[in-house]
Formats: C-alpha cells, structure tokens, sequence
C-alpha cells in the first residue's frame, strides 16, 4: 500500500542504446517483474522476455510486416535511349 504505483525508472550507468548507440541514456524498470527499458535520447524502447531477450517495443503489426515484405529492388537497367538521328530524318515525318 505504500508503494507507489508509478515504476521507478533508473538510467543504467553505461548502458549504450542497441537504436542510437548513445550512452548513459537508457532508462529501465520493472513492471509486473517484467523489465523495460527505454533510451530518452531516441525513444527506442524494449522489454526483456524470461530468456532476459530483448524485445522491441514495437511488436510487428501487418503495417510493419508489409514494410518488412518490401518488394525486391528489380536492378532493372532502365533503357538508354541514344537518339540516333539516322532514325529521324530531318526532312522526314515523324
Ligand atoms: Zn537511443
């Protein structure tokens, strides 16, 4: 009863952010035993699963899915078009 409800957040000292690469920015705490963790310099945040894993925030959703499913870069040389004039006679029709 005189816990507070609101989870203490800490910074972990030397804690460097997997998003940003920052350091001493990572925040973490405990919520129902379970620990999250976020960096205030980019907002990346995660959770740590049972196997201490960590867990993105940002679950997949179908919008990700389909940004993650992006069509294959089809490296298609786009057609040079060398004007030949020998095609197009000045005097010719077009
Ligand atoms: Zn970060």
């Amino acid at each position: 009863m005189s816990e507070a409800e609101a989870p203490k957040k800490r910074f972990i000292a030397g804690a460097v952010c997997p998003a940003c690469s920052a350091q001493d920015t990572i925040r973490m705490w405990s919520l129902d035993d379970v620990p999250h963790r976020e960096c205030v310099a980019c907002g990346y945040a995660d959770t740590l699963n049972a196997q201490g894993q960590s867990v993105p925030k940002e679950l997949t959703t179908r919008v990700n899915a389909s940004a993650l499913k992006k069509p294959a870069d089809p490296k298609v040389q786009p057609v040079q078009f060398f004007p030949n004039p020998k095609l197009k006679k000045p005097d010719g029709q077009a």
